[in-house]
C-alpha cells in the first residue's frame, strides 16, 4: 500500500504543475502566439531597411556610387582614342550600325576613363567653374565613383548636332530618341534620368547591361533606382 501511495505522489505533482501553468500564463502563451508573425515580419522587415541603409547609403560619395576600376586586360579600342569593356563592344557597334540603317548617325564621345583621368576631370573642372564638390559632383563623378572606370560606360554624341556635346540639349536630337527606342534591345541603359535625386539628368551617358559581369557592377545601382 505504502508504494502505490508513492506512485500517486509521483504522479500528481507533474499533473499538478501543469494545472497551474495552465491558469496562470495560457493567455499571455496565445498572445504571443498570435502577434509572433507580426513580430517575426516586423523584425525582418526592419533587418531589410537596415541593410539597404547600409550597402547602399553608406557607400555614396556626393551622391554617387564606388566603382571598380576595370583591369586593363579587358579593355579593346573602339576608335583611336576610346575604350570599352571588351563585353559590350559588339553590341555597341552593332548599335550604332543599325542607327545608320535609320539615318541617325550615333558619335561615341567617351568611354573608359581611368580613376587618374576622372581625378582630373573632377578637380580640374571644378576649379575653372568655381565650384564647390558638392556642385560639381551632379554633373560629374569624383574618382573612384564613376561608371566610366567599368568600362561599361559610354557618352553617346549626334553627328549631325555637336553642339549639344554632353548637353542636356541632347535629348532633342534624333540620336537621343532613337536610343530611347532602341538602346535596351542592344542592353544599354540610361544612368541618369530625370528622376535620380542625387545626379543631374544626363541623357548622354549610357551603360551596358548585357553580361553577368555589367550587371554585378550595377547591381547597387539597380536595387536603388526601384
Ligand atoms: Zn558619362
Amino acid at each position: 500500500m505504502e508504494r502505490e501511495e508513492d506512485i500517486n505522489q509521483v504522479f500528481e505533482i507533474p499533473f499538478a504543475k501543469r494545472t497551474y501553468l495552465r491558469n496562470s500564463n495560457s493567455k499571455l502563451f496565445v498572445r504571443t502566439l498570435l502577434i509572433s508573425p507580426f513580430l517575426v515580419l516586423f523584425f525582418s522587415f526592419a533587418g531589410l531597411t537596415l541593410n539597404r541603409f547600409v550597402s547602399n547609403e553608406d557607400k555614396r560619395l556626393l551622391g554617387h556610387l564606388p566603382y571598380p576600376e576595370i583591369s586593363k586586360d579587358k579593355l579593346v579600342f573602339i576608335e583611336p582614342n576610346i575604350e570599352v569593356h571588351i563585353d559590350m563592344r559588339e553590341s555597341l557597334l552593332k548599335m550604332r550600325e543599325e542607327a545608320k540603317k535609320d539615318g541617325v548617325y550615333l558619335v561615341f564621345l567617351s568611354g573608359y576613363r581611368s580613376t587618374n583621368l576622372q581625378k582630373d576631370i573632377f578637380y580640374s573642372l571644378k576649379s575653372i567653374r568655381n565650384q564647390i564638390a558638392s556642385e560639381r559632383a551632379r554633373v560629374s563623378a569624383p574618382p573612384g565613383y564613376s561608371e566610366h572606370s567599368t568600362g561599361f560606360a559610354i557618352d553617346i554624341g549626334d553627328y549631325m548636332q555637336r553642339d549639344t556635346d554632353f548637353e542636356v540639349e541632347f535629348e532633342d536630337t534624333d540620336a537621343f530618341e532613337w536610343l530611347q527606342r532602341h538602346a535596351a534591345k542592344y542592353h544599354f541603359k540610361l544612368s541618369f534620368n530625370k528622376n535620380n535625386k542625387y545626379i543631374d539628368y544626363e541623357p548622354w551617358h549610357w551603360r551596358y547591361e548585357g553580361s553577368i559581369e555589367a550587371l554585378k557592377v550595377f547591381e547597387n545601382s539597380n536595387r536603388k533606382s526601384k
